[in-house]
């Protein structure tokens, strides 16, 4: 039997404008498919990136990659889930801008009793990226100095605060003192606000000249050289997002001038893939987030219709931690 659902879709890239509430009629789910009543959805610079074009989809297309739910049905094939399931996602076909989806049960993860929906949705892309960069690509340690920038945005928030419950001595990067203020108590020993100072010249300041052994930059284009001045010789760079703009085309010899600099552009994608990894991941964030080692900042919450009002504050650096949207 078919069900009404409300979906975000884009028709043409563009502005926020360009989003645009639609009902569609929604089948059984098919093979290997659940469907998914959502509860709460979580907002992500990814959306950004296609609704303006940078990363191309295939028009008209439905947008958003996160959420959290309940199983409504589940198609033929499927295994390890059944209706009631509470659960969430953070990859897979987009489409979570919407009250009800069929997706592939792949990407899913049950949550624990102790993960609301909104929590949920607010951590699943973000916390499960904060997880990766910290964890796996340049795993920290006690005692290293890590630059982060955004420190206050969605992603920031959490992944500070995980880095100083690792040990690290954390150098955030904001563009304002009220961010830099909500910063320091979420995990950064120092931060720099970026209108105000040199990024480079504190950094320097900050490790006696040396540099730190890594670099968290979702800026981008902005900050790529600046990033990769802050680095000590076999420092790596980690560029995870392009938040002012896709970096330009690199020049490998500045990696060599700069001291056998490690240079890698990883995708939350392609760490989560393979369903153990996913899981051993999900796991290890939802017991910081339930211990209290990260707290989960969801400072705008608003009605999935005012999804271009939370674009328009997202890219206007209006928002700090976590936004969610409710269907
Ligand atoms: P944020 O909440 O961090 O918002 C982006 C922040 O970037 C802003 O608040 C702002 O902080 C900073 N910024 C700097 N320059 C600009 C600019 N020109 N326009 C807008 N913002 C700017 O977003 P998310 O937490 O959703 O995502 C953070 C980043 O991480 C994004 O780049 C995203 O693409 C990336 N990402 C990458 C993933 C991956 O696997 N590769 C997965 C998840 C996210 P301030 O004002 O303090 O400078």
């Amino acid at each position: 039997m078919n069900t009404s659902v409300q979906t975000v879709r884009i028709h043409r890239t563009g502005g926020p404008d360009v989003l645009q509430m639609d009902t569609l009629e929604l089948g059984p789910p098919q093979a290997g498919e659940v469907q998914v009543e959502h509860k709460a959805i979580g907002l992500n610079f990814i959306e950004v990136y296609w609704r303006t074009g940078l990363y191309p989809l295939p028009l008209p297309s439905s947008l958003g990659t996160e959420a959290a739910g309940v199983i409504t049905a589940v198609g033929p094939g499927v295994t390890g889930f059944q209706v009631g399931d509470r659960v969430a996602y953070a990859s897979g076909p987009v489409g979570a801008y919407s009250t009800r989806r069929n997706m592939p049960a792949q990407p899913l993860v049950k949550l624990p009793d102790g993960i609301g929906f909104d929590t949920a949705a607010a951590i699943m892309l973000k916390g499960l990226t904060a997880q990766y960069l910290l964890r796996r690509v340049y795993p920290v340690k006690a005692g290293d100095t890590i630059l982060f920038h955004a420190a206050a945005g969605g992603v920031g928030l959490l992944a500070c605060q995980w880095a100083k419950a690792l040990g690290a001595r954390v150098i955030g990067t904001v563009s304002t003192r009220a961010k830099a203020e909500l910063a320091l108590a979420n995990g950064c020993d120092e931060v720099i606000v970026t209108s105000e100072d040199n990024t480079v010249e504190r950094v320097k300041a900050l490790t006696s000249g040396k540099g730190v052994p890594v670099v968290y930059d979702s800026v981008g284009k902005d900050t790529f050289v600046t990033s990769l001045d802050c680095l000590k010789p076999r420092g790596m760079m980690v560029s995870f997002g392009n938040a002012s703009g896709a970096v330009d085309p690199v020049p490998l010899g500045w990696l060599a001038q700069r001291g056998s600099l490690v240079l890698t552009r990883p995708t939350l994608a392609s760490f989560t893939a393979d369903s153990a990894e996913l899981q051993e991941s999900a796991d290890e964030l939802f017991d910081v987030v339930m211990r209290g080692v990260v707290k989960v900042h969801i400072n705008q919450r608003m009605p999935l219709a005012d999804v271009g009002r939370a674009h328009e504050l997202l890219t206007s650096r209006q928002t700090t931690g976590c936004t969610v949207l409710l269907p």
